[in-house]
């Protein structure tokens, strides 16, 4: 994932907010990257530029080699699909069973039911919730819920997992045991993860580099061992 020269203005109610002012970002393929910064520094709308939920004001933003910012509306949906999201508060459809969730993202794909349970069923093994596939999203813990919402994430089969807060709403044990899950499928499945997070705890954790974002701007990145002998 690159980003270059990245910028993106919202305009409401007449007025201008820089959310970001010039991002370059470099993720490189197989590692564990962790953007850390203040409420308001721009890391959400950084991460929704890169899943392409946000069209960014100017700059680019490369994922697998490929320019987002010039592709057309269906590439754009083939490219979503491709690009893992796992949100802070989980978004998963209470209606629908565990299985069903995960199955979501696989809906429009040609794949056949039957090839949709199956696949989702590997991923509820991968994730350690094979019992739970019958189950409401409302039966589950906050850490299992999560472990949904990273299940529903890998549908696609995705080289990109983007996780926006995936930890802030759970508490530290859990932030714990689904930070250890995000590193396995990092390590099992070469999956590349970028993540957002306002807890330096996060970034040492289980990060393998990072950048601290502060008003619309990267001000530090390196990798962690590098941040760390920093004074
Ligand atoms: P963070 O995720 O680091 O908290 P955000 O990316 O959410 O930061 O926000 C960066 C800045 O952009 C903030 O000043 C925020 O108020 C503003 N902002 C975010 N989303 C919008 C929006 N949809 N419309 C207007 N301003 C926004
Ligand atoms: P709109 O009708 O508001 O212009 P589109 O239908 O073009 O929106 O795009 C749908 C969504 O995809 C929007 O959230 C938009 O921000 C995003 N998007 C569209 N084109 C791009 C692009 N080239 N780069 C990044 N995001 C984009």
């Amino acid at each position: 994932i690159t980003t270059s020269d990245l910028r993106k203005v919202y305009r409401a109610h007449g007025r201008d907010t820089v959310a970001l002012d010039g991002v370059d970002l470099h993720v490189r393929t197989g590692e564990v990257y962790g953007v850390v910064g203040t409420s308001g520094a721009g890391k959400s709308t950084l991460i929704r530029c890169v899943n392409l939920l946000e069209r960014p004001s100017s700059g680019s933003v490369q994922v697998d080699g490929r320019e987002l910012t010039s592709l057309s509306a269906s590439e754009l949906r083939a490219t979503r699909r491709s690009i893992g999201m796992v949100f802070q508060h989980f978004n998963l459809l209470a209606r629908r069973t565990v299985a069903e969730n995960v199955q979501l993202p696989l809906e429009l794909t040609g794949l056949t039911r039957r090839e949709r349970a199956a696949k989702a069923a590997e991923l509820l093994d991968l994730v350690g919730l094979a019992d739970k596939a019958r189950a409401y999203p409302a039966q589950l813990s906050g850490g299992q819920k999560q472990r949904v919402g990273i299940a529903r994430a890998l549908a696609g089969d995705p080289k990109v997992l983007l996780s926006d807060e995936a930890t802030s709403a759970l508490d530290p044990e859990t932030t714990r045991s689904v930070l250890q899950l995000l590193r396995e499928l990092n390590q099992q499945l070469g999956l590349t993860v970028l993540l957002i997070t306002h807890e330096m705890d996060v970034i040492k954790s289980v990060c393998d580099s990072a950048a601290l974002m502060r008003a619309g701007k990267v001000v530090e990145s390196g990798t962690l061992n590098e941040l760390l002998a920093r004074p």
